[in-house]
């Protein structure tokens, strides 16, 4: 199986994550490479912090 990013659709190869077509035949998992993970993390975590923001 592999995983593929689905934020920059970059796919976790042997050397780290690469752009690379994946056939459609194989077994695909989507998830996020560690560089849109940690973006996304932090969008998530701006989020939250703004909803504090309005609640108070
Ligand atoms: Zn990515």
């Amino acid at each position: 199986m592999r995983t593929i990013c689905c934020v920059c659709h970059r796919t976790k190869g042997a050397n780290g994550w690469v752009k690379q077509f994946i056939s459609q035949n194989k077994t695909i998992s989507h998830g996020y490479c560690p560089q849109c993970f940690q973006v996304t993390m932090k969008k998530i975590q701006d989020e939250i912090f703004q909803d504090r923001g309005r609640m108070s």
